[in-house]
């Protein structure tokens, strides 16, 4: 048996990924300077392959994103030089960034204009072998269908593909003729839920793709592929499944057998999650897959699940955590270790294995069939509510507010940064957060803003910030992972029940709350993004960890309230990415999501509950988010002006809602005009007395100059709007 990777990151053990980049386009390094450093970079990434397994393809690096690269290659965008190349990732001439599938890293979304011609632009893979040696491994490239479905295709997609497909052909065939034998094809797409039609053409393109004496191996990964059969009747060498999320696949392979001529790349090591595999546990499961499609053992190539860049390098780097916790966890370079681990014992080398499963308790996969009550509440309840607030909030009509973050600038990282070493003391620290907050409050009671925040200035990042108040997380030093681009954060790891010991918001919320008679919101992150954004080694399902976070949040949420704040937002800007990607696993997933928020805001009826979700596709969700049991919404609208809106009004949306009136990406501000479209629509489609005036989502990353001018004309547009007919007569008018 032989071991198989992929995807291992590429951020470098010491982030030099996100440096030299950043760097270069602040003009501190020379473009031979990155190239230099990026060059280096990879080869330290093949080592790690080197080092443990058999096979594992070349060409994965890029400098910014896979999807791009892709699109460069089959000359769908030019390149000519280095800044072109970045400039379609950043500044104004950006490509829109989505989720690649239900994962919390961003692609760049390319556009496929009708009548796209393809062509062989830019040979990445063979500029690639000038600087690696590897001609004997696999290329690896994302698929044809994969790409496309990932892109906003304009014209007729059956076309596009066929057409696409062609020049694929051509790719193919021009490394084979530079002497390359296999080409690994990841193709995620193939999980999703895929078409009668598609399938049909997917069969048919790909077997004409497919040069003769050429090895394909196709990649699947997220979830099983529901037409294997099919699969089948493509010429590919080998085939990937995913055995830790697609627990389908076994049963497919039961129903279908498998093609004796093939070989079945068995991701059977976790590419999404830390828990440390539990060797002997991944041999009977490879057992299992073989007996399924009566499968020989030198047609099995022992894998990772999913591609291992949604996980940090390395544990070696974490000194600070605990022994008990670090031996339960493996990242990146571990699985490739675990990978080589389960080949041994399969040759009888059991001993290394033994030692290393020591550690790991509980059994091994995760299940979250059951449908849960979601606890929602009837939507008569609403309008009761809202006479409560009425009386306890005394607001105007279309009152204003933020959605919690204010500028974090370098003096705010600096001191946070001396915080953590030790540089300066707590109390230091926190007075000089409370004189940010003073500040700010200042300024909002200056604009005119109806419900204050506190700024968020304490929080680096929304969940890491919770995790490590928390009892339960463990949170690392140097466990970052690429959300997009050269962007990094850190995901938290759930290792144990997760509790509230001390309050986590109190301090900064009431500290605002007592500078000001106007009333100030309190701001969570909901129990999902906090389990999206994160790892779980715990074996439990899913849904059992995601309420025991909610009650931990809920229980501040009354801290809060007890303490006199009337207004309390959970935000939840995950609950849609984290959805698993085939809809008939929908329903179990937003139960116990649903019922996570709705135990989260859990509170007296004379809280006003809001929630803030940062995006602005729900035509395929509306109904669900209706479930959650909020009083007030804010969501993104600014950047299509407000045409989400009819989605909310086409379900019959009859609670409060906060259109974003200013999109936060951009560095300029708010435009008048732009806040008043948005505005009259909401009015029209919802009536004035359900309208609340904010941004598209929090100014963590924005400057204070643009903020402000935005915030002062939102709170402009609102004066003028409740100052004349027909709000002329309001007696409640500030
Ligand atoms: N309250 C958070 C902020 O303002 C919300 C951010 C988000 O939803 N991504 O920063
Ligand atoms: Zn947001």
């Amino acid at each position: 048996m032989r071991t198989y990777a992929y995807g291992f990151p590429r951020i470098g053990n010491k982030r030099e990924f996100k440096t030299n980049i950043e760097a270069y386009w602040k003009d501190k390094i020379s473009e031979d300077e990155l190239v230099g450093s990026m060059i280096g970079l990879e080869k330290q990434r093949l080592d790690e392959y080197k080092k443990h397994v058999d096979v594992f393809p070349m060409g994965e690096f890029s400098y910014y994103d896979n999807i791009l690269d892709t699109a460069l290659v089959f000359g769908v965008y030019k390149a000519e030089n280095m800044d072109n190349y970045f400039s379609y990732g950043r500044g104004k001439k950006a490509l829109e960034m989505k989720k690649y599938f239900n994962t919390n890293y961003h692609y760049l979304v390319p556009v496929i204009k009708k009548g796209q011609k393809f062509r062989l632009a830019w040979n990445k893979f063979l500029a690639y072998y000038d600087n690696f040696d590897g001609k004997d491994k696999p290329v690896g490239i994302i698929g044809p269908y994969t790409f496309l479905k990932l892109s906003r295709v304009e014209g007729n997609f059956r076309q596009t593909f066929g057409d696409l497909c062609k020049v694929y052909e051509k790719l193919f065939l021009k490394l084979k003729s530079k002497g390359i034998k296999t080409i690994h094809l990841e193709d995620p797409a193939f999980c999703l839920d895929v078409p009668e039609k598609d399938v049909k053409d997917i069969v048919k393109n790909y077997k004409a793709m497919i040069p003769e004496e050429m090895a394909v191996n196709l990649v699947t990964y997220y979830d099983s592929v529901d037409f294997l059969e099919d699969v089948y009747k493509i010429p590919f060498a080998a085939i990937g499944l995913d055995f830790v999320a697609g627990e389908e696949n076994i049963s497919n392979l039961k129903k279908c057998g498998f093609p004796a001529e093939k070989k079945l790349i068995c991701g059977v090591v976790d590419g999404r999650d830390v828990r440390r595999s539990d060797i002997k546990a991944k041999v009977d499961l490879i057992g299992r897959i073989k007996k399924a499609g009566g499968i020989k053992s030198e047609n099995i190539l022992i894998s990772n699940s999913a591609p291992l860049f949604h996980l940090p390098i390395s544990i070696e780097f974490e000194k600070d955590i605990k022994p008990a916790y670090r031996n339960i966890f493996s990242f990146a370079r571990e699985r490739l270790y675990e990978l080589n681990l389960i080949k041994k014992t399969f040759s009888g080398e059991t001993k290394k294995a033994e030692i290393w499963s020591k550690a790991v308790v509980g059994k091994g996969t995760r299940k979250t069939n059951r449908i849960f009550d979601t606890h929602s509440l009837p939507e008569r309840s609403y309008q009761n509510r809202r006479k409560i607030h009425q009386a306890e909030l005394g607001l105007p009509v279309l009152p204003t507010t933020t959605i919690g973050s204010f500028p974090q600038d370098a003096k705010i990282r600096g001191m946070r940064k001396k915080f953590r070493r030790g540089d300066i003391s707590s109390t230091e620290y926190s007075g000089f957060l409370k004189s940010k907050i003073t500040d700010l409050v200042d300024k909002e009671e200056q604009l005119g803003l109806n419900v204050l925040v506190h700024g968020e200035f304490e929080r680096t990042d929304m969940v890491e910030f919770f995790a490590q108040k928390l009892k339960g997380f463990v949170t690392t030093k140097s466990g970052w992972v690429i959300s997009y681009g050269t962007r990094v954060y850190r995901p938290p790891i759930v290792v144990d029940k997760i509790f509230r010991k001390v309050p986590l918001t109190a301090g900064e919320t009431l500290f605002a709350a007592g500078l000001t008679d106007k009333p100030v919101k309190g701001i969570l992150t909901g129990p999902v993004t906090i389990l999206a954004w994160g790892f779980c080694v715990r074996t439990e399902p899913i849904s059992k960890v995601a309420f025991e976070l909610a009650e931990a949040l809920n229980e501040e949420a009354r801290g809060l309230v007890s303490k006199g704040i009337k207004i309390i937002q959970v935000d939840e800007p995950a609950i849609k990415e984290y959805c698993p990607i085939k809809k008939r696993k929908e329903d179990a997933y937003f139960s116990w999501a649903i019922r996570s928020f709705n135990i989260t805001t859990k509170l007296p009826e004379k809280v006003q509950v809001h929630t803030h979700l940062c995006y602005s596709e729900f035509s395929t969700i509306i109904k669900r988010i209706l479930k959650m049991n909020f009083d007030v919404i804010t969501i993104e609208t600014a950047r299509e002006k407000g045409k989400v809106l009819d989605v909310f009004a086409g379900a019959g949306f009859k609670r409060q809602i906060g259109p974003g009136l200013w999109d936060i990406h951009s560095k300029y501000p708010a435009s008048i005009s732009t806040i008043k479209q948005i505005l009259e629509k909401s009015i029209k489609l919802f009536g004035e007395e359900n309208i609340w005036m904010n941004p598209d989502c929090g100014l963590k990353t924005r400057g204070w100059e643009e903020v402000e001018t935005s915030l002062e004309r939102i709170c402009n547009v609102a004066r003028g709007y409740r100052n004349k007919a027909p709000f002329a007569s309001r007696k409640a008018i500030k």
